[in-house]
């Protein structure tokens, strides 16, 4: 089998390997579809805090090839969905609830799905591993790890207001892929959104998903006339200044959820007689629960998601290269790979 490796920033080397063998509680799954996804890209641009370099790749969906001992969830030759990691149960975080910092989610990771086949560990098939039904194709059902991600980030959204969990209008900075599941969110919960984005192209689709107002901007500056006036921001631009302006745009009472990660040691400073005097609440997102990973598999199957018109284009696995440069130098937004022989076309 084929397996790209993330050797260094910007280096991607291919690995020929046996194809594995499932140890106990293990599957192996043949990949049918993985796609590119912003933490790729980081990790590819300029390391990740939390990865490390080597086998990348981690939204994909396939078939499983084989099962290890002790496997009866699924069979060889079922299509199958999954994320990436699982928590491990038992840490004081899990216990607490807090299972997307489980303190061993990083241990034990199904990374690698830019290959043919690829392991999933026994704690990913005992806990995040589903079957991917006949409607949804492999290339939707690749989309559950970042739809995952949205969920929670609107679950840790709806506890920040126990008298009001759902805001009635909310402002979402940045249209890329997350920024659009965000809106796709938010419409699905009959809210009002206003997207901000850095280019005009990206607008049209805004307002195909249902946003209610489109705005281009600079996200070092957004329009001063909307400052203070939503109950509800959602950052996914991936600045210190466009956390700032989230905190701008935030109504007073209003919430901020902080839903990019900022390279390792960046601090943003914040305006304190806001945060005080408007009493803000600013709350993190970080990664899903199972019970995220779920109610996004839930949501996914009712098509929810409009994952044809967020993927660029459909690639060869072989492309890869091509694909990371292309985002690199920020042409497209999110590809699909499709490890030959398949044909690189939608499935
Ligand atoms: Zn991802
Ligand atoms: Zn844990």
């Amino acid at each position: 089998m084929r397996r790209a490796v993330l050797s260094s920033p910007t280096t991607i080397v291919w690995e020929e390997l046996p194809t594995p063998a499932p140890g106990p509680g293990e599957v192996v799954v043949k990949i049918r579809a993985a796609l590119t996804c912003g933490t790729d890209l980081k990790t590819y641009r300029r390391g990740h805090p939390k990865l490390a370099f080597g086998p990348f790749g981690h939204e994909a969906s396939g078939d499983v090839a084989a099962v290890g001992e002790g496997v009866r969830s699924v069979r060889p030759g079922e299509a199958v969905m999954w994320v990436q990691t699982a928590p491990c149960g038992t840490c004081s975080r899990c216990a607490a609830g807090d299972e997307n910092l489980c303190e061993h989610l990083a241990e034990e990771m199904a990374l690698g799905a830019y290959a043919d086949h690829l392991v999933l560990p026994a704690k990913v098939v005992e806990r995040n591993l589903f079957a991917k039904p006949q409607s949804l194709g492999y290339i939707e059902a690749a989309f559950l790890e970042p739809f995952a991600c949205v969920v929670h980030g609107w679950n840790v959204l709806r506890r920040t207001d126990t008298r009001q969990p759902l805001p009635p209008k909310v402002a979402i900075i940045g249209a890329g892929v997350i920024g659009l599941l965000h809106l796709v969110l938010a419409r699905h919960n009959n809210i009002e959104a206003t997207v901000f984005a850095r280019h005009e192209a990206r607008l049209g689709l805004a307002t195909k998903f249902g946003a209610a107002r489109t705005v281009v901007a600079d996200f070092d500056s957004l329009p001063v006339e909307l400052a203070g006036s939503f109950p509800a921001v959602i950052e996914c631009a991936g600045s210190a200044q466009s956390w700032q302006e989230a905190v701008r745009l935030a109504a007073p009472g209003g919430r901020v959820l902080a839903f990019s990660g900022l390279p390792s040691g960046t601090h943003v400073p914040l305006d304190a007689t806001r945060l005080h005097y408007d009493e803000l609440t600013i709350a993190g997102s970080f990664h899903f629960t199972r019970d995220d990973v779920r109610e996004a598999r839930d949501l996914l199957v009712t098509g929810v998601v409009p994952a044809r018109e967020l993927i660029t284009e459909v690639l060869p696995l072989s492309s890869l290269e091509e694909a990371f440069s292309r985002l690199d130098r920020r042409q497209g937004y999110k590809y699909a790979l499709i490890p030959e022989p398949e044909p690189a076309t939608w499935i």
